[in-house]
C-alpha cells in the first residue's frame, strides 16, 4: 500500500551536511520525496509536535536544540513509507541503532535527542504532521 509519511532532518543533520545523503538513502529505498522545505521552527509548533514528550525532564534541552538551527521537513511517498522510513532511520537511541541506519551512522551516541532525523510513527500521524508543517491537507490513499 502506497502512503505518505512526514520526515524532518533535525538541526544536527543539517549542520553535519547530511541532507543530500539522507535524500539519497530515501530514493535508494524506492521512495519519492514529494515536498521539501527548509524551516526555522518556533516553540509553539514544537510543543505541539512533541506533545507526547513535552512533560519529560529531557524536553527543555531537546527543545532548545530543535530551535537552534534550521530543519528540513519532507513529505515522502511510496510503498509502506512510514515503516520503511522508520527502518532507514533506526531506533530513537542512536547508541542502539545498527550501522547502516541513519541514526546508527550519524546520530550522537551520548545525547539521545541529537538523532539526526524525525519520522512519523503512523500513517495517521503522518497526515497530522504534514498539515502541521506544510499547511497541506492530504489523505492517505485508500
Ligand atoms: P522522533 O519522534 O523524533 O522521530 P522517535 O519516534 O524515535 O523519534 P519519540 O518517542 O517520539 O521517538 O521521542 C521523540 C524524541 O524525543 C526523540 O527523537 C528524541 O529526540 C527524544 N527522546 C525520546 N526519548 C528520550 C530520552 N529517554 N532521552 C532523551 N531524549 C529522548
Ligand atoms: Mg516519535
Amino acid at each position: 500500500m502506497k502512503q505518505y509519511t512526514y520526515i524532518m532532518v533535525k538541526p544536527d543533520g543539517v549542520e553535519a551536511g547530511l541532507v543530500r545523503e539522507i535524500e539519497k538513502r530515501i530514493k535508494n529505498a524506492g521512495l519519492e520525496i514529494v515536498e521539501f522545505d527548509v524551516q526555522k521552527l518556533n516553540g509553539e509548533i514544537l510543543d505541539e509536535h512533541y506533545a507526547h514528550v513535552k512533560d519529560r525532564d529531557f524536553y527543555p534541552e531537546m527543545k532548545a536544540f530543535m530551535l537552534s538551527n534550521f530543519v528540513v521537513p519532507m513529505i515522502v511517498y511510496g510503498e509502506n513509507a512510514v515503516a520503511k522510513m522508520r527502518e532507514l532511520m533506526g531506533p530513537t537511541n542512536s547508541n542502539e541503532a545498527p550501522a547502516g541506519t541513519i541514526r546508527g551512522d550519524y546520530g550522537d551516541k551520548e545525547i539521545i535527542n541529537r538523532n539526526v532525523i524525525h519520522g512519523a510513527d503512523s500513517p495517521e500521524n503522518a497526515i497530522i504532521e504534514i498539515e502541521r508543517f506544510f499547511k497541506i491537507k492530504l489523505e492517505q490513499p485508500k
